[in-house]
């Protein structure tokens, strides 16, 4: 993680309302203001659902705080008649730097699959801003022992059809989905083999220097427990945190340690 400055960023889920997101923020901002917190050396960035992401941009504006935020979604679409989606467009004009796409719990929940994917990415780029793609095996693929090939096929499937340019803005969150709410953290090792299959394959694809410069994150059960250890691997960027993400205290001792 060497020359990567790294990111630490907090999925809410289907957490918060504006009040109690706009107390999180303040709150985390005075925290990381009392630990002469550096946000050159990690960046921090809140994913709350969209009804406080405007909340969360004035409060960003109006006390020049250093942390970014983002949408844990996007419609595949500019515009028009498709009742309750919120378009990139619309997203980038509430200062949104990051959209979560391909989370786990859209795959399962909602029909997002690999063209869709394709799609969300291709317009968060479009809008300008970054997409963090999320990839990762299932149990019964780690069982297989196919988990590497699974996880590095996920972002192969959306990347395939990025220019460089366009590659270099991608940031990867490898979360196996056993580990996600499971509190059964993957090991460091299993971490950064995952992210080292994923960089390899984007080496492959699109030369060092994208492969050197894209962020890959590890998301599932990541706590101040485990941070320190995990970050220590040569290829984990910072972590995408769920349940975590949702203590202030919690997040900030994390991003601390990253
Ligand atoms: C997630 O949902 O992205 C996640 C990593 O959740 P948790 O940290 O709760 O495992």
């Amino acid at each position: 993680a060497a020359t990567r400055i790294p990111l630490v960023a907090g999925n809410w889920k289907m957490n918060f309302d504006h009040l109690e997101a706009t107390y999180f923020v303040q709150k985390l901002a005075w925290l990381l203001r009392d630990a002469r917190f550096d946000y050159r050396r990690c960046e921090i960035a809140l994913m709350p659902p969209f009804t406080s992401l405007r909340s969360v941009q004035v409060l960003v504006e109006a006390d020049k705080l250093s942390m970014h935020y983002g949408a844990q979604s996007v419609s595949v679409t500019t515009q028009g008649a498709f009742t309750g989606d919120v378009s990139a467009d619309m997203l980038a004009r509430l200062g949104c730097r990051y959209v979560i796409v391909g989370h786990s719990e859209r795959r399962k929940y909602h029909p997002e699959d690999d063209a869709n994917i394709v799609d969300q990415v291709r317009a968060v780029l479009t809008a300008g801003m970054q997409p963090i793609l999320c990839v990762g095996e299932s149990f019964e693929e780690r069982r297989q022992g196919i988990q590497l090939e699974f996880a590095v096929g996920q972002v192969h499937d959306v990347t395939r059809d990025l220019s460089d340019a366009e590659a270099a803005r991608l940031i990867v969150a490898y979360e196996p989905v056993w580990a996600i709410g499971t509190g059964m953290v993957a090991t460091p090792q299993t971490a950064q083999d995952a992210a080292k299959a994923i960089r390899d394959d984007l080496r492959e694809t699109f030369g060092a220097q994208v492969a050197e410069g894209v962020r890959i994150l590890y998301g599932g059960s990541v706590t101040s427990d485990n941070a320190a250890e995990l970050i220590e691997e040569a290829d984990v960027d910072g972590f995408l945190i769920g349940g975590a993400s949702l203590d202030v205290e919690e997040l900030s001792r994390i991003a601390r340690l990253t």
